[in-house]
C-alpha cells in the first residue's frame, strides 16, 4: 500500500467509524451508551474479531478494554504482539442489553452494514475469530469451537484462525489452557503471515 493509498484507507475507515457511532439500523442502538467501531491501523495485517462490546467498552467506546481485553493483551504480548499492529473489533458494534448474545438479525445487519466494509478496506491477511458467535457468523452455522479452535481455516477467499473468547478463559481454567495453546499456534502462523495467500 502506498502512502497515499494508506491515507485514503485510513480516512475511509474513520468515515465508517463515524457512521457506526451514529447508526440506528438495529434495536441495539436503543440501549447503548457508545457504539464501538473498533481500533487499529488500516494497514493491519491481522484483524481480531469478537462478539460484541461489554460494559467497559460501552462506557468508553473502545474495544476490549475490560478484564477480557487485559487478558487478550497478555496473550498477544506472549507472542510479541501489541495492539498497534492489529485491528480489533466485534461483529456487533453496540452492546446487547444485559450482555445477552447478539441475535441473528442484529448480527446480519451490523456485519453487512459495517464489518464487511471494514474488512474490505483493511484487507487483512488473517482474521482471528474470538469465540463461537464470531466463528459462526464468518464461517457458517457448522463452525464449532471444539473442532475448529487452534486451526487456520480458508473460507470465501479469506484466511481465518479460530479460538475461544478471552472472556471464557477468565471463567474456565480449561479454556484458559486451550486459548494459550491456540495463541502459541497463532504466533507461529503470524511469523509466516507474509506467505499466506
Ligand atoms: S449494532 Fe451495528 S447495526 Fe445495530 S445499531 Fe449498532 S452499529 Fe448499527
Amino acid at each position: 500500500m502506498t502512502k497515499d493509498e494508506l491515507r485514503t484507507s485510513s480516512e475511509q475507515l474513520e468515515n465508517l467509524a463515524s457512521g457506526i457511532r451514529r447508526c440506528v439500523a438495529c434495536r441495539l442502538h436503543e440501549s447503548r451508551r457508545h457504539a464501538v467501531p473498533g481500533e487499529g491501523p488500516a494497514s493491519a495485517g491481522i484483524v481480531l474479531l469478537g462478539e460484541g462490546p461489554g460494559g467497559k467498552e460501552d462506557a468508553t467506546g473502545r474495544p476490549f478494554v475490560g478484564p477480557a481485553g487485559r487478558y487478550l493483551d497478555k496473550l498477544l504480548e506472549n507472542q510479541g504482539l501489541t495492539r498497534k499492529r492489529l485491528f480489533i473489533t466485534n461483529c456487533v458494534k453496540c452492546r446487547p442489553p444485559e450482555n445477552r448474545t447478539p441475535r441473528r438479525d442484529e448480527l446480519k445487519t451490523c456485519t453487512s452494514l459495517w464489518l464487511e466494509r471494514q474488512l474490505e478496506l483493511i484487507s487483512p491477511k488473517l482474521i482471528v475469530l474470538l469465540g463461537q458467535v464470531a466463528a459462526r457468523q464468518m464461517l457458517g452455522d457448522t463452525a464449532t469451537l471444539s473442532d475448529w479452535h487452534g486451526k487456520r481455516v480458508s473460507h470465501n477467499g479469506r484466511n481465518y484462525f479460530v479460538t475461544y473468547h478471552p472472556a471464557a478463559a477468565l471463567r474456565f481454567d480449561w479454556v484458559a489452557d486451550t486459548i494459550r495453546a491456540d495463541f502459541d499456534v497463532l504466533g507461529k502462523l503470524l511469523a509466516r503471515l507474509a506467505d499466506l495467500p
